[in-house]
């Protein structure tokens, strides 16, 4: 069987009739792209990029975070990259960032929303980020967004920062931006959300936990768990289409991409990538292969 796996190494994510997938792999840091290349993701749907972050007894220079994606853009050698700006908060403390004890961290100040009121941070990563691009393929993508006014906001921050990068002449690509749609706000408003910008990927991790009110770290709430909960698919179908209806692509890159019993119901909404743990890209590009 293992056997049979490594033979679809190489080989096209298409489905039997045709319709080509993008099969990505998730990532944690620099150190795993060697498992995406040895699983012949196609490239990587999600960079996780709090390590450089959690490491360290201080924030990242710029520098230090340029290397890592640029490293990560050379080893992909012109598959696609897409960096998730920090998301940190909740699960994740980081010292240094002093953010304090919260009585629902979940459902607290993280990511995106640190970001924006840190805004040196945020343009800290975002020029490493930009610079970066001009060694590869990298996109952008923003976490736990929840409104229309956050994207434009970043919107506004990313134009700043390309004017910085103008003003020192240093090069970067057309980078292509996205958000993670994993609060129910951002799917229930994804036909707004769509209009701001070029993709969505579908967090279907916290997307689950704030659509079930279900602590995704409580062991003792598994038995109410649903991961095919038809709230979670129904949502999932109307950002596709929303997503669609505006110039989107739309991939999964939360656990759930990887579901093997749901990639033929996924592939019927219609889903344009699944970014899934490089040990289950050759399983997701068979399912694929097979479903009817
Ligand atoms: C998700 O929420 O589904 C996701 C991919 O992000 P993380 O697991 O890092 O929160
Ligand atoms: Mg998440």
């Amino acid at each position: 069987r293992s056997r049979l796996l490594q033979q679809l190494k190489g080989r096209l994510t298409v489905t039997p009739d045709g319709r080509k997938i993008n099969l990505y792999a998730n990532i944690g840091s620099v150190s795993d792209v060697a498992a995406v290349l040895e699983n012949d993701a196609e490239g990587i749907g999600l960079f996780r990029s709090e390590f450089l972050y959690l490491e360290k007894d201080t924030y990242p220079t710029e520098e230090e975070q340029f290397q890592s994606y640029k490293l990560a853009a050379e080893m992909m050698a012109g598959k696609k990259v897409i960096i998730r700006t920090l998301d940190i908060g909740a699960d994740k403390q980081v010292e240094y960032f002093h953010l304090g004890q919260e009585e629902n961290p979940a459902m607290g100040y993280r990511a995106i929303r640190i970001c924006l009121e840190e805004p040196e941070v945020f343009k800290t990563q975002l020029r490493a980020i930009f610079r970066a691009s001009a060694y590869g393929e990298i996109a952008v993508m923003y976490p736990m967004i929840t409104s229309v006014e956050e994207v434009r906001r970043i919107k506004a921050i990313v134009e700043e920062v390309k004017e910085e990068l103008d003003a020192r002449n240093i090069p970067y690509k057309n980078v292509e931006q996205g958000i993670m749609i994993e609060t129910p706000a951002a799917a229930v408003i994804s036909d707004m959300l769509a209009k701001e910008v070029d993709f969505f990927s579908i967090g279907t991790n916290d997307l689950s936990q704030y659509t079930m009110a279900i602590d995704r770290q409580n062991p003792r709430l598994d038995a109410f768990y649903d991961p095919h909960h038809p709230a979670l698919l129904r949502l999932i179908r109307m950002v596709i289409d929303n997503g669609h209806a505006h110039g989107c692509w739309v991939g999964i890159c939360g656990e759930l991409g990887a579901d093997l019993s749901l990639t033929k119901e996924f592939l019927q909404m219609g889903i344009d990538e699944l970014s899934v743990a490089p040990g289950m890209v050759l399983q997701v590009r068979e399912a694929v292969r097979k479903a009817e």
